[in-house]
């Protein structure tokens, strides 16, 4: 149990870091092992797939979510700016449940 004070000090240490993520991109990133589609790729005839790089994301909920596919030498930079966002996220978390104990102690103090 912390007291107002303490709560405070505690949501700026993490605006503070959240300050620092501003590269930030939504959704999910992954390594995929696929075939081009042509017919004559060692893919095809050897069963040698190809790695590909692929990016998801929505904007709104309940938008259909968006694909790119994302050259190798960009790779890393999109693994990097989807890891900060989801670490953003994390952080909004933390000062969301601050927040709403400091709420529920401000609503507890009026009862009495
Ligand atoms: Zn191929």
């Amino acid at each position: 149990m912390y007291n107002e004070k303490e709560l405070i000090g505690k949501r700026s240490r993490l605006f503070r870091r959240l300050m620092k993520l501003r590269d930030i991109i939504p959704g999910s990133f992954s390594v995929r092992r696929l075939r081009c589609g042509k017919p004559n790729c060692i893919c095809k005839r050897e069963g040698k797939l190809h790695t590909g790089y692929q990016y998801s994301y929505k904007i709104e909920p309940k938008q259909k979510p968006k694909t790119k596919m994302i050259p190798k030498d960009l790779a890393k930079q999109v693994e990097r700016q989807v890891a900060a966002n989801k670490e953003f996220k994390k952080i909004m978390k933390q000062i969301h449940e601050i927040n709403l104990e400091i709420l529920s102690n401000q609503i507890k103090n009026k009862k009495n």
